[in-house]
């Protein structure tokens, strides 16, 4: 049973705004795969929600006039790792949304949900983060947009104020044309189990696949939100494909991450998995590229 006090449907964008500013202690529902357990669990009983099921303008992918691709918050995972867009030109999310859950959560799960939760295990963002994602919100003041980095602002906590509500993520071309990557996610289990670390890298070669011309690393549980490693992304920047560059850029990374001792992992296991898996994300990034090391 779910102690939900009151549920109220919105019929569009600004139907949802005007019911968020109307209850002001409303919760947002999508696929509810979240926020159903917190109220099932007590953290949230007696919530009061605003579902956004209902509204397809949040739904779809397509691709924007400078070239950019723009995903609807409420896009599931399963659409966008069946998307032909995505398969094309964004594999490392498609590998990403695929290690979510099992695939009844990857057909309710959306993306949306997924990084409003605010959670530094959410497998969408360390990829995201690599993919130098714009966060687009709409809210009483209208629409802004924002880099994902400053989408999340603390533990739990997301940029969005009240009544405002993701409506779309959006990869520009820059992180995608001719661009490789690879997610890893270390868990307890092969399948339905939350990131102990997840290592996002998204990367450019040189024309002749010899040097790092861009590199992108995401992590998540490496910290307390989502995160980037701008030491480890400065330090690869040019640098000949060897596996010397993979041992330096094992070492380098350390130097961006603050990950916590938890009942999944200790700090020092997290450490080494930043460690190795950023090693192995950047192998399969090049290999994916091209470029033999
Ligand atoms: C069995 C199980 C396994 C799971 N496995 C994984 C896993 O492996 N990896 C992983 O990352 N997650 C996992 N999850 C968590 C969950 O499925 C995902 O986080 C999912 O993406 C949440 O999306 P949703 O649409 O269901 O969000 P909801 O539960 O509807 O919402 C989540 C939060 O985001 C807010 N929100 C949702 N949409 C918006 C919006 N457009 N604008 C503003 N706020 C919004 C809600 O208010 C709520 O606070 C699992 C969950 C379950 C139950």
């Amino acid at each position: 049973m779910y102690d939900i006090e009151a549920l109220y449907e919105a019929r569009s964008l600004d139907h949802a705004i005007a019911l968020l500013e109307e209850h002001p202690d409303a919760r947002i529902i999508a696929g509810g795969s979240d926020i159903l357990i917190q109220i099932r669990e007590g953290r949230l009983a007696g919530a009061k929600l605003v579902s956004i099921q209902k509204l397809d303008e949040l739904r779809g992918i397509s691709r924007s006039e400078d070239g950019a691709i723009r995903i609807g918050a409420l896009t599931s995972f399963s659409h966008i790792a069946q998307n032909p867009l995505i398969q094309a030109h964004l594999g490392v999310l498609v590998q990403a949304v695929s290690s979510i859950g099992g695939p009844q959560i990857r057909n309710i799960g959306t993306i949306g949900g997924n990084t409003c939760n605010g959670v530094s295990s959410a497998d969408s963002a360390a990829t995201l983060m690599a993919l130098d994602a714009l966060m687009e919100y709409r809210g009483p003041q209208g629409r802004r947009v924002l880099p994902i980095q400053a989408h999340y602002v603390g533990a739990g906590k997301t940029a969005l104020a009240h009544a405002e509500l993701l409506t779309a993520i959006s990869i520009p071309k820059e992180s995608y044309h001719a661009c490789y990557g690879c997610y890893l996610k270390y868990a307890m289990r092969n399948a339905l189990d939350i990131a102990t670390l997840g290592c996002s890298v998204n990367l450019r070669l040189s024309q002749d696949k010899q040097r790092l011309e861009r590199v992108r690393i995401g992590f998540g549980v490496a910290g307390p939100v989502p995160i980037r490693a701008p030491h480890a992304e400065a330090a690869l920047k040019g640098k000949a494909l060897s596996e010397e560059t993979l041992r330096e850029a094992g070492t380098a990374v350390l130097l961006d991450v603050q990950p916590r001792s938890s009942w999944r992992a200790s700090r020092e296991l997290r450490l080494q998995l930043v460690e190795e898996l950023t090693k192995r994300a950047l192998r399969c990034s090049i290999r994916h590229a091209g470029g033999i090391l």
